[in-house]
This record gives structure tokens, sequence and C-alpha cells, in this order.
């Protein structure tokens, strides 16, 4: 079995640094998935309300028979969602679809800086952690000057943003390192898309006897970052965790952060409106 290294988050939980993204995954086949997933050794799973796969998740998790404290859970709250009170509900809606009695980490799924919600929202995340609901809170998508207004009692744990070779995400990684919060990056393999293709990885893969997917999941790991690769695939899902067997040297971990162009596969946090 694959032992997966954790990190631990600024309250002292200790999350997986690899986990499981299901995002697109539809609810029929969640379970199958997350099934093989925890097989091959993953322990984190990432959903979201929006996903429409939470009770997926939550039957693969049942059927597993694995203890709860094995496992570590995000969900996150949908746009639609955001608001003190309905956030509250949300939760319950949640972690019902899940069998849940709690939930390791509870996000914020994008900030909508229009909507201007996400201070209330953030105050109903802290009520959840005082009410012993969820082990960590955090945000995902938030800019340095969303960050900055969250005010309440409560650093953010996580922050989960798109980060891949073609992303690095300076400036937010310096911010996190500053606050103690831990950079999660979503589709770490940018979708299976052009990084994977990139000359320059490919020479890696070749160079480590590994595959392109593998050589920037490494980058991610080195430089402490948490992933949640999907994948539908279970040939996939289990390469995507066989990745603490060998390390990049200081010059390929250079040259992969030399990829950045700012090019991103989702929305860009700042406009996006949720819709
Ligand atoms: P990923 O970067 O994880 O890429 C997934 C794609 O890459 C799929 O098409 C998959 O294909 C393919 N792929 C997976 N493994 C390999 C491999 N080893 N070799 C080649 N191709 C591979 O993208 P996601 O957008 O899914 O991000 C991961 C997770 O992050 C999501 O599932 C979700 O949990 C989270 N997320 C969060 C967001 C947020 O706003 N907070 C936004 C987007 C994602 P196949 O499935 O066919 O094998």
């Amino acid at each position: 079995m694959i032992n997966v290294p954790d990190v631990t988050l600024n309250n002292g939980v200790k999350m997986p640094q690899v986990g499981y993204g299901v995002f697109q995954i539809p609810d029929g086949e969640t379970t199958a998935a997350v099934t093989t997933a925890l097989e091959a050794g993953y322990r984190s799973i990432d959903t979201a309300a929006v996903y429409r796969n939470e009770s997926g998740v939550g039957r693969a998790l049942a059927r597993s028979g694995l203890p709860r404290e094995e496992l570590f859970v995000t969900t996150k709250l949908a746009n639609s969602e955001q608001g003190y009170e309905s956030a509250l509900r949300a939760f319950d809606t949640s972690i019902g679809l899940l069998g849940l009695d709690y939930v390791d980490l509870y996000l914020i799924h994008w900030p909508l800086p229009r909507l201007d919600r996400y201070v209330e929202t953030w105050q109903a995340l802290e009520k959840l952690y005082a009410d012993g609901r969820v082990r960590a809170i955090g945000v995902s998508n938030f800019q340095p000057s969303h960050l900055e207004r969250l005010g309440g009692d409560i650093v953010p744990a996580v922050n989960q943003i798109e980060l891949h070779p073609y992303l690095r995400q300076d400036g937010l990684r310096r911010y996190h390192a500053d606050h103690d919060i831990v950079t999660e990056a979503w589709s770490p393999l940018a979708r299976g898309g052009e990084p994977l293709a990139d000359a320059a990885i490919t020479a890696l893969a070749e160079k480590y006897g590994r595959t392109p997917a593998q050589i920037v999941l490494r980058w991610h790991l080195q430089r402490d970052t948490v992933v949640i690769p999907k994948s539908a695939t279970p040939s996939r899902i289990r390469e995507n965790l066989s990745v603490f067997d060998f390390s990049l040297d200081d010059a390929d971990l250079a040259l992969l952060s030399n990829l950045d162009r700012g090019h991103r596969v989702g929305p860009d946090p700042d406009t996006f409106d949720g819709a």
C-alpha cells in the first residue's frame, strides 16, 4: 500500500498531500471511481455540492469499510448558497448526501466578488467549525484581496486554487506562506491538456522513466503543494498516486517552474460570477 505523506494545517489537522478529485464524474459513476481510488490507497477525496456527486462519494466511503478517521473528505459550498443562513443549510444538505457526521474540510467554492457575500459566508463556516461539524475550514479561488477582507477569528486552513506548470501562482503562494495557509492545486494536470504534451515535460518523462502526469505531480509535491488529480481511468488513478519513489532534481524543478505563461484552464476568480 502506498504511504501518502500528510501536510499539517494551521490548526494541527493532518491532510494527505495527494487526494482524488471527482469533478465531472457523474454521480452514477462516482461510487465505482472512488472505490478504485480507495483501493489504490487514496484516503482524501475532493468533491463539491455543485459536482452533484456527493451521494456517489458517500456510498463509496460507506462501502469501503474504512474507519472514518482514516478518511479525509473535502466538500465545497455552492456559489448559489452564499450567505450566512443559506450556507448553514447547504452544509446540512451536503453532509446528508455524503452520509457523514462531519467533513474534514469545508471550502467556500468561489469568492464571487461582485456578489460580495463571502465575508458573511465565512462567518457561517466559522460557526460550523466552532460546532465541531468540520475539522477545518478554508476557501477556494480566493485572491489575496479577498483573503485580506475575510476578517473573523480563523485564518483559512487551505486555499484551493488553479495551479499547474503553466500557471505558477507565485503571488498567492507567497501570501499563503506568510499567513500559514496551505496551497492546494486544482487542475494540477491542467485538465490533461497542453502541458502534459509540452516538449520539456515529455523530455523529463523520458529522462526519469515516468509519465508526464507523474513528472508534473512530483513538481507540485516538491513545492509542498497539496494535489487532487482527477481521473476516471483506473490505470491513471493508480499512476497518479505512484509518485513517491522518485524525485526531480533542483534544475528540473526550475525548468518546470519556468514553463509558466499565466495560462488558466478555468475562470478568473476576480471576474467569475458563479454562473
Ligand atoms: P486535472 O488536472 O486533475 O485533470 C483531469 C484530466 O486529466 C482528466 O481529463 C483526466 O482524464 C486526465 N488525466 C488524469 N490523469 C492523467 C494521467 N495520468 N495521464 C494523462 N491524463 C490524465 O483536472 P480537474 O479539473 O479535474 O482538477 C482536479 C480536481 O480539482 C477536480 O476533480 C476537483 O476535485 C478539483 N477542482 C476544483 C475547482 C475549484 O474551483 N475549486 C475547479 C476544478 C477542479 P480521464 O479522467 O479520462 O482519465
